[in-house]
């Protein structure tokens, strides 16, 4: 398994249970992916780690490549080795979009994932006016989480015009999260009467030596900006959230099929018959947001789903029995599939957001979106 979030840890819970040996590897410290290292501990970590030695977890261990015959290069601690296992489930996730306007590099300046660091890190003291901005399902979950941790969210700004939202989203937001967490985040957003904005973005974050200002326009339906629509706030930080880009570097190198789904936030590997999460290149498996963002009860299912196949491809489980185990998670997986899909159709990213990026606007070579991230 290529990733120890939900989705990884869920197929390496399935394989484990199959009776297959399982090595799990993850880059970071702590398992359960960026968002999940929490419930994942109380959940299926603790089920994982009750599979005795058929689950062997490797963190701060990077799969830097995948070369011919599903043979991965790893880096662990100061160690650097090859191996080949009989089946490979890569559940890499994503990473954050990134959208560059000027003055997106200022101190105070910062991304979805990255405020996490920030709030946790106390560099964002309580009462500081913080403005939210993006589109997406991320955007009602990092600003609750803000105004619990007692910023003062000035507005939230949806690229996407508000009016559609009343309409599609209370189910499908509702079925995004884990454990209804999606609906709480809106009645804080609610309770704390957090100003929503639909067809409003950021033009430009401004201050020295970091972000004092932000000045917002309005967008068409094309997200073009509206001459003569700026609207200034006063800010201390400003987060960014414009949705994920699925990470599929290694379904690439591995030489797997991948198509262009707007909707999915952009590449994804062709799975056969979706339902079995096998890429193209058989014994390979894609599971969770590195198919597309989906949420974590998704990417647990679609994380069980590729463990059980890959538990019978190997002969672990007779076709029966992969058959009735598989059969419960496929049918929850198919209504969080249309919300994915309803949800992100939502916000697709529109041709004219390209003109957010003005010819003086910085992109780093390197280092870290947002200032303080
Ligand atoms: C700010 C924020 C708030 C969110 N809120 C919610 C919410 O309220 N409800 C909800 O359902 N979802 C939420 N999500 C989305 C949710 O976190 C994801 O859908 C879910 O975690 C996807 O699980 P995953 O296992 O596919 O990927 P991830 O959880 O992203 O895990 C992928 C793992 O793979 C590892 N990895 C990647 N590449 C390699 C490599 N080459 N070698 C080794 N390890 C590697 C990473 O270190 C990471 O731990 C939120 C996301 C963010 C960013």
């Amino acid at each position: 398994m290529v990733g120890g979030g939900p989705a990884g840890l869920a197929a390496a819970l399935e394989a484990a249970r199959a009776g297959l040996t399982v090595h799990l590897y993850d880059e970071r410290p702590i398992l359960g992916g960026p968002t999940y290292g929490r419930a994942a501990e109380s959940k299926l970590l603790a089920k994982l780690e009750a599979a005795g030695s058929r689950g062997v977890l490797h963190q701060r261990a990077t799969i830097w490549g995948i070369f011919e015959q599903r043979t991965l290069a790893v880096w662990e601690g100061e160690r650097a080795e090859s191996l080949r296992p009989e089946a490979v489930v890569l559940a890499t996730g994503a990473h954050d979009r990134a959208v560059p306007v000027p003055g997106w590099t200022l101190p105070g300046v910062t991304n979805a994932e990255a405020i996490r660091s920030l709030l946790d890190a106390r560099a964002l003291p309580p009462g500081q006016r913080v403005l939210v901005a993006g589109t997406g399902p991320l955007l009602p979950a990092v600003t609750s989480r803000l105004v619990c941790e007692g910023a003062h969210v000035v507005a939230v700004l949806d690229a996407a015009p508000s009016r559609r939202m009343p309409r599609v989203s209370p189910t499908s937001w509702a079925r995004w999260p884990l454990s209804g967490d999606a609906t709480a985040d809106w009645h804080t957003l609610r309770a704390a009467r957090v100003p929503l904005v639909g067809s409003r973005a950021v033009a430009r974050a401004v201050g020295d030596p970091s972000v004092r200002k932000v000045v917002t326009v309005a967008l068409d339906e094309d997200w073009r900006l509206v001459r003569g629509s700026e609207e200034t706030f006063e800010v201390a930080a400003v987060c960014f959230a414009w949705g994920a880009v699925p990470s599929v570097q290694l379904s690439q190198m591995c030489g797997a099929e991948h198509q262009y789904v707007a909707e999915r936030g952009g590449w994804v590997p062709r799975v056969s018959a979706e339902i079995y999460m096998e890429t193209t290149v058989p014994g390979i498996f894609s599971a969770g947001d590195g198919g597309g963002l989906g949420g974590a009860a998704m990417a647990v299912l679609e994380g069980r789903v590729a463990g059980i196949v890959a538990a019978a491809r190997l002969g672990a489980l007779s076709p029966g029995a992969a058959r009735s185990r598989l059969r419960p998670h496929q049918s929850a997986l198919a209504p969080l599939r249309k919300s994915r899909d309803v949800l992100g159709r939502l916000s697709t990213m529109r041709p004219g957001l390209a003109e957010l990026i003005t010819p003086d606007t910085v992109i780093p070579v390197r280092g870290h979106y947002g200032g303080t991230g």
